[in-house]
C-alpha cells in the first residue's frame, strides 16, 4: 500500500496528527502530462495538502485546493473527496520554468482557495496568500489568520512520493493551563520542524514518528487509503453541453466540423458528440438536468 492517510494522537496532550504517503496516486496524476519537476514537486505537495485537510474536516462531499498566480505556473489544482480520492492538474508555461525553482519563482503574488463542497449544505470557500516560503508555511498561516485550531503542515514531494505530516491542537480537555498548552504546541512543532525532506520521503510513519516524538506517548491509527480517482464522466460533459443551450450547442457543433470533442484536463478522457448525439441531448428540450458543471 502507498497511498494512505494515518492519523496519530499524544496521549497526554491535545494535540493531533496526521500523514499522508501518495505514490501511485501522484503517478497517476504526473502521467497524464510532462510536467517539469519543479511543477510536478508543488502538484505532489499539493495533493499531500488536500488529502490532509479533507482529514480536519467532517463532511461529505469534495474538497478543492486551487492556486492562481500570474507567474510561470497560473494554475494548481486538486481536488480530494471525503471518500479519499484524488485528481489534480497544473498549468505551467515550460519556458519559464527553472530547474529548481520553488514557490515564490512559480507562483509570485500567488494566491490560495480552499473550497468545500459538501453534498448538502453550504459551500465554504477560504483564500490565503501564497506568501510563505513554501505551501506548507502558506497553509499553516491561513489556519493562523482564519481562527480556526492551530494546525501546521509539512509537505515534501519528489516527483515519485509526496509526503505530508500535520498537527493540530484540539481544544482543550488533557490540558487546560494556557501556558502549558502553548508550550507543548511549540514543542511539538519545534520537533517537528527538524524533519527534512529526505526524510519525510523516505522513512515510514512508525520511524517517522519514533524520530519526532520518541519521548512522547503517541498513539498510530489505522490508515485509511486514498485512490487516484477522476470524476469526469460522458454524462457531465454531455450535462455541460445541454447548459450551453440548443443554439451554442449547435453553433459548437458546427465549429467543430460535426464532432465535439470534450477533453477532461484531469485524466485526458475524450469525449466526443455527434449531430445525433447532440440532437439526441436536446430531443427533450434538454431534460438532462445541466446541474453539474465542475469541469
Ligand atoms: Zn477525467
Amino acid at each position: 500500500m502507498t497511498d494512505f492517510t494515518q492519523r496519530f494522537l499524544f496521549d497526554d496532550t491535545d494535540v493531533r496528527g496526521e500523514l499522508v504517503s501518495l505514490g501511485e496516486s501522484y503517478a497517476h496524476v504526473l502521467a497524464k502530462h510532462p510536467y517539469p519537476e519543479p511543477v510536478a514537486q508543488l502538484l505532489g505537495e499539493m495533493l499531500a495538502a488536500a488529502s490532509l485537510l479533507v482529514g480536519t474536516l467532517k463532511f461529505d462531499g469534495l474538497l478543492v485546493l486551487q492556486a492562481r498566480s500570474s507567474g510561470a505556473v497560473p494554475l494548481l489544482m486538486v481536488e480530494c473527496s471525503s471518500d479519499r480520492e484524488v485528481r489534480g492538474i497544473a498549468r505551467y508555461h515550460a519556458s519559464q520554468v527553472t530547474p529548481g525553482a520553488g514557490l515564490h519563482e512559480l507562483m509570485p503574488e500567488g494566491s490560495l482557495t480552499l473550497t468545500v463542497d459538501p453534498k448538502q449544505g453550504q459551500r465554504y470557500q477560504g483564500i490565503v496568500a501564497l506568501e510563505g516560503a513554501s505551501l506548507a508555511e502558506s497553509l499553516s498561516g491561513y489556519f493562523d489568520n482564519s481562527q480556526q485550531l492551530p494546525t501546521r503542515f509539512w509537505l515534501y514531494a519528489d516527483g515519485r512520493n509526496a509526503r505530508g505530516m500535520l498537527l493540530q491542537a484540539l481544544p482543550a480537555d488533557r490540558l487546560k493551563d494556557p501556558e502549558a498548552r502553548e508550550a507543548n504546541w511549540q514543542h511539538l512543532t519545534t520537533l517537528a520542524d527538524t524533519l527534512t525532506a529526505e526524510e519525510l520521503l523516505g522513512l515510514d510513519n512508525e520511524t517517522v514518528l519514533h524520530r519526532l516524538y520518541h519521548e512522547e506517548a503517541v498513539r498510530l491509527f489505522d490508515p485509511q487509503v486514498i485512490h487516484f480517482r477522476c470524476s469526469c464522466s460522458r454524462q457531465r460533459s454531455a450535462n455541460a453541453l445541454v447548459s450551453l443551450g440548443k443554439d451554442d450547442a449547435q453553433a459548437l457543433l458546427q465549429e467543430s466540423g460535426g464532432n465535439v470533442v470534450i477533453d477532461c484536463q484531469f485524466c485526458n478522457q475524450r469525449y466526443s458528440f455527434d449531430a445525433a448525439d447532440i440532437a439526441q441531448l436536446f430531443a427533450g428540450g434538454g431534460s438532462a438536468a445541466p446541474s453539474e458543471t465542475r469541469h
